[in-house]
């Protein structure tokens, strides 16, 4: 389990982080989400104390590391295994090399880090790729070794600070396939920092949005996803989002061609002449085509048949939202 109470960190007159307080408990994974300068990294080096924080406690199975000398701090650490965006493996070092590179800082004997090792690469599922050096693997395998490696001392926490930022979709669903079977099978408290939303609903059980150093949202995620009114919720499922302004009536937004200017939304209001507001998207990439979707806040007074044709001009089809019921959201 790891605790965070009243954690803030400053510097000078800047408060990054102000007063968080987070519980992830054992087997369980918590999403810390936000947008960039939100305090993310500064948590991440705070948690493992790379970071003084400037007050507050960090727990760890209840001991507070916040307070201990360098000596017994370094022990502590041992505790929280980390993974981060770059796999940061050593080159020159196989795969087993790389995850047994804790236990020879620790001083394990050979025959024992061989059976750890083997122990570990077969844990996420590489038993057939010891020897191989970081460049002959995928990134998905590369953030495999780096988890093993995470594992080597047998922590109760595990922090991922971007750990699959930048992997493809394939390497990222098989990530958080692995952190779901760690948290169950080790019962692991996994603290995920992100900033990339479509893992969070695949990987969490709790989220936490954090911004300008503040937890603004913290629920179970299956309580953010049924709450209509919960920011996280419409920006991780945003087909979701729903305009709240009674003016405002909801119409989704669907990308039918390749060639939608970028500035479809600005340029249909300036036609229009009405605002137009972008409640939530869902755009990506597949094989190079965009597809996705929009949903948009359109005032009430606008005529629909005038929306539709600006629209269709520019490669997208729209049509007035069907708004689910709050019943309709549960499950
Ligand atoms: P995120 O990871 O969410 O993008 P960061 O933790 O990197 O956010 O940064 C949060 C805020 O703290 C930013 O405004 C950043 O400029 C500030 N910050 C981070 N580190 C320092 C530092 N060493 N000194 C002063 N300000 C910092």
């Amino acid at each position: 389990m790891i605790e965070l109470r009243q954690l803030t960190k400053t510097y000078g007159s800047t408060t990054v982080l102000d007063r968080l307080d987070l519980l992830v408990p054992a087997g369980s994974i918590t999403a810390v989400v936000g947008p960039s300068g939100a305090g993310k990294s500064t948590l991440a080096q705070c948690v493992t104390l790379l970071t003084r924080p400037t007050s507050g406690s960090v727990l760890v199975g209840g001991q507070d590391l916040t307070h201990l000398g360098e000596g017994r701090l370094r022990e502590a650490r041992r505790r929280i295994g980390t993974i981060f965006q770059s796999d940061g493996l050593q080159t020159r070092r196989t795969a087993a090399q790389n995850v047994e590179l804790p236990l020879r800082y620790l001083g394990v004997v050979p025959r024992e880090r061989r059976a750890r090792v083997a122990e570990l690469l077969e844990r996420v599922g590489l038993a057939d790729l010891a020897g191989r050096y970081p460049h002959e693997l995928s990134g998905g395998q590369r953030q495999r070794v780096g988890i093993a490696r995470a594992l080597a001392l047998r922590p109760s926490v595990l922090l991922s600070d971007e750990a699959t930022s930048g992997l493809d979709p394939r390497s990222t669903a098989s990530i958080v396939a692995l952190l779901r079977e760690l948290r169950d099978d080790l019962g692991l408290s996994i603290l995920f920092i992100t900033h990339e939303m479509d893992t969070v609903v695949e990987v969490a059980d709790s989220v936490a949005r954090l911004e300008q150093g503040r937890i603004v949202e913290s629920a179970p995620l299956l309580d953010v996803l049924r709450d209509p009114g919960s920011p996280v919720g419409a920006a991780l499922l945003p087909r979701r989002a729903v305009a709240t302004d009674p003016r405002l009536v909801t119409w989704t937004v669907h990308y039918r061609g390749d060639d939608v200017p970028a500035d479809w939304l600005t340029s249909t209001a300036r036609e229009l002449g009405h605002d137009l507001a972008l409640l939530g998207a869902s755009v990506s990439a597949v094989t190079g085509r965009t597809v996705g979707h929009a949903t948009l806040g359109v005032p009430a007074s606008l005529d629909p048949a005038l929306l539709i044709a600006a629209l269709e001009r520019r490669g997208l089809h729209a049509r007035a939202a069907e708004v689910p019921s709050t019943l309709e959201l549960v499950p």
